[in-house]
């Protein structure tokens, strides 16, 4: 007897190992990447063969129901990210394959029976009745037959009698089947007659799902039509175009002698065809654009694939476009407002490399591009890239790995790198590359320190200080453009009770409500709950409620009071709900419709408008209160990115920095947009409390709905990891988080400092050891956190 043959299958779902099944006898053994249906628990589901088990494994294992791939549709090197993916964030490895397989493709498992064309219509088989009439989806077939139908249609598929496939959507099939008419035949019978009718009426030529929908019956009487060469059916690429794009300046540039100098070892790099990695270090304003872009003609030049990843592709309409007027047909922008359809086909343009160049947010680091030759990351620093939900991997990282995995050039852009990435460039690990030079003539605009403290004790309007306001009305005489930022959306922080002296607080969360649309509607960021504004205290019922503290919208009020004539709008994540929203203010204010702009960072990103000369920071001092280790880090990289937003063309540029603390580092040195010294003091403060770069971090949440079991479960943890860490870590805690109680649930934090692979090698063996490997109920794992909160 042969020995059994036994593959490994991840599962889609939050499972943290792959599951061995055996393969029917008489059938291929499915490769690494390929699509096959498995029996899971009481369900079936699609999950990925990541490759073959060891037979001895072999107990008394399922079977394979159905292998739904000829071939893997995944690259090797893509298999091999996804695997690592799941290894190094400890993340459940079907959750990981999803991110490469084409969209919705393994969550689907509508399989759909139908008989092949030999089977006889007499048979007595209540499956092959069933399915007489057309075939029927697995589901409705086990629903008729009134029980699972699994193992007989696994002997008929054997047989050669029926056929089982992925319904054509949902699997992301890339074909539709077009059916035309071929000779002229007389119909027998009348579904055959209104097939040909229909077809006629369509100009002789229809693609099968359009033609058969409202009646599956009709789909015999094609095959039997197709029999006899009466229709002929063929299978036609169907692609939904996505927005069209329109172009700016094709033209490539004639670089300046800056680029020129970065230029040169990275095409070179590109022309070695191996993994090497590159941080750009170019203030903004400094011409990367056009750098990314002459290196990726390298690269296409090659024949090799392109991936440009920017934080969030709705705010950066201008890369976009210059990359769709340079790389025309080639490009595909992966945006998140693309429907399931236009999704699916992307995937498909992208993986048969009609298209070469990819462009997208984290996600289309996963992007199925074969051969790939460049990744660059552009604004490497930007929080955006960690994905904050299982798995939580971070773009960034994952981008160097696949250049590894590919022999790709990696280019990490920045204004105000990462400490993690200035830190690896200083070790060689990287190839610093610096531009510190504005394109044209300006230099870097003025900036300002107004300290908002003595502007209140002088009874000054605390939104809008005298400074502020006076260089907001000489914009507006000159018919030029100011940003005003403030990193906080909303009308008013919170609702204090001017009585008891409580705040309002989200029932479900430890957090106050946010006031919005003029202090009507109380908000909370991060559950959601929404209620209108309360009229009394929930504590003492008292009524006089005051509002503290000020967002975005109230911004805009006191710019309407104090300047009624000047335009203003506002782009923050609540316009950002309303679908195209950013994008048409974004256009207005390019247009020269729109005076002001206020809004929270997504102001600050990578826009270039040229009649901008005043940029004013509302509260300078947002982030800094934050209990989090980057709280400087992310402020200084804030003020410095929309301080690099004055100024840009012909006109001189000025910003005004309002704050409490006028002598913070992050501030001061923000000012001084001086990034080295930023990194020394940053890096001193890392070292001596330990955080990344420092060491690496792994963050642990425990969340339950009782507060008890939750402290205890993460105690335990706790314990187990401190008696494993001989040395090579640190383990903190538990303690409350800093979002103690979120969604009805308490949180309990446990962070690990040290040296990541025993971190994980410890954590893993903890949490298997307790929880066994099938869920992990409650535990949120976060290896190297951006945000610890
Ligand atoms: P960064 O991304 O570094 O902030 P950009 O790529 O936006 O900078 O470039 C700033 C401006 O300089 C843009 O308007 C761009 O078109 C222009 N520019 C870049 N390179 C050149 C060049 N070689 N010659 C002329 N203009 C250039
Ligand atoms: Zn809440």
């Amino acid at each position: 007897m042969p020995a059994a043959r036994v593959v490994n299958v991840a599962v889609p779902l939050p499972v943290q190992t792959a599951f061995s099944y055996s393969v029917p006898p008489g059938w291929l053994e499915p490769e690494r990447g390929v699509r096959v249906l498995v029996p899971f628990g009481s369900r079936r589901v699609v999950g990925m063969v990541t490759g073959r088990a060891e037979a001895a494994e072999q107990r008394s294992l399922k079977e394979l129901i159905e292998i739904l791939d000829e071939a893997s549709l995944v690259t090797p090197p893509l298999l091999d990210l996804a695997a690592w993916t799941s290894d190094h964030y400890l993340a459940p490895p079907g959750e990981c394959y999803r991110l490469v397989l084409p969209p919705a493709g393994i969550r689907a498992s509508r399989a759909v029976a139908r008989a092949t064309a030999a089977t006889t219509l007499a048979s007595d088989d209540p499956v092959l009745a069933a399915l007489r009439d057309g075939p029927l989806r697995v589901s409705t077939l086990a629903r008729r037959l009134g029980r699972d139908p699994t193992a007989r249609l696994a002997r008929l598929r054997r047989e050669g009698r029926v056929v089982v496939e992925q319904e054509l959507k949902a699997a992301g099939f890339r074909h539709v089947r077009v059916a035309s008419l071929a000779t002229i035949a007389a119909p027998r019978g009348v579904a055959q007659a209104e097939l040909l009718e229909r077809l006629r009426r369509a100009g002789g030529r229809m693609r099968v799902p359009e033609l058969v929908r409202d009646r599956p019956s009709l789909r015999a009487a094609l095959d039997r039509l197709v029999e006899q060469g009466a229709v002929r059916l063929e299978e036609e690429r169907s692609v939904r175009s996505p927005a069209r794009l329109e172009g700016g300046a094709a033209e490539r540039m004639l670089p300046s002698p800056d680029q020129t100098r970065v230029l040169e070892p990275l095409l070179a790099a590109v022309s070695a065809r191996a993994f090497s990695a590159f941080l750009l270090h170019g203030i903004t304003g400094s011409g990367k654009t056009e750098v990314y872009f002459q290196v990726a003609e390298r690269a296409l030049a090659q024949g090799r694939g392109v991936l440009l990843l920017v934080p969030e592709i709705a705010l950066t309409p201008l890369l976009v476009r210059a990359a769709a007027a340079r790389f025309g047909e080639a490009v595909s922008v992966l945006h998140s407002e693309l429907s399931a359809g236009e999704r699916h086909d992307q995937w498909w343009r992208i993986r048969e490399a009609e298209a070469r160049v990819v462009i997208g947010a984290r996600s289309a680091v996963y992007a199925p591009l074969p051969d790939l030759g460049l990744l660059v990351v552009d604004e490497e620093h930007e929080a955006a890239y960690k994905q904050e939900e299982s798995p939580r991997y971070h773009a960034r990282d994952v981008a160097l790995v696949r250049g590894r995995l590919e022999g790709a050039t990696v280019v990490l852009g920045s204004a105000t790198p990462s400490l993690e990435s200035h830190a690896n460039a200083l070790k060689g690990k990287y190839t610093r590359l610096v531009l510190s030079a504005r394109i044209g003539p300006r230099g870097l605009p003025r900036v300002e320190i107004v300290d908002r403290r003595a502007a209140l004790k002088s009874g000054a309007d605390p939104v809008l200080t005298p400074a502020l306001r006076e260089a907001l009305a000489t914009r507006l005489e000159r018919g030029e453009q100011a940003l005003l930022l403030l990193n906080r959306r909303g009308y008013a922080t919170s609702l204090l009770c001017r009585e008891c002296g409580l705040q309002a607080v989200c029932p479900n969360c430890s957090v106050s409500l946010t006031l919005h649309r003029g202090g009507r509607v109380a908000l909370c960021h991060y559950c959601g709950h929404e209620t209108r504004a309360p009229a009394a205290c929930a504590a003492c019922r008292g009524e006089y409620l005051r509002l503290t503290g000020y967002g975005t919208e109230r911004v805009v009020e006191a710019l309407e009071a104090a300047l009624p004539r000047a335009r203003v709008a506002r782009l923050d994540r609540d316009l950002a709900s309303r679908r195209g929203e950013v994008a048409r203010t974004l256009a207005a204010f390019e247009r020269g419709e729109l005076d002001v702009l206020v809004g929270t960072q997504m102001i600050a990103k990578g826009h270039d408008f040229p009649r901008v000369t005043l940029v004013g920071v509302v509260d300078a001092d947002v982030g800094l209160g934050l209990p989090d280790f980057r709280a400087a880090e992310r402020t200084f990289q804030l003020l410095t990115q929309v301080a690099g937003r004055a100024g840009r063309a012909e006109l001189a540029g000025e910003v005004i920095l309002q704050s409490h603390l006028p002598d913070h580092y992050a501030l001061l040195l923000a000012c001084a947009q001086d990034y080295e010294a930023f990194y020394a003091h940053e890096m001193e403060f890392r070292a001596t409390m330990g955080y990344p770069p420092a060491l690496a971090l792994v963050n642990l949440v425990l969340r339950s709905r009782d507060a008890d079991q939750a402290a205890r479960a993460a105690a335990a943890l706790a314990r187990t990891l401190r008696e494993s860490s001989a040395g090579r870590y640190r383990v903190l805690g538990p303690a409350s988080a800093p979002l103690a109680r979120l969604r009805q649930e308490h949180r309990v934090q446990i962070l690990l400092k040290g040296q990541r692979p025993a971190m994980r090698s410890a954590l893993r063996n903890a949490l298997l050891a307790r929880f066994g490997e099938v869920r992990w109920p409650g535990i949120a794992v976060d290896v190297d956190p951006v945000s610890i909160m």
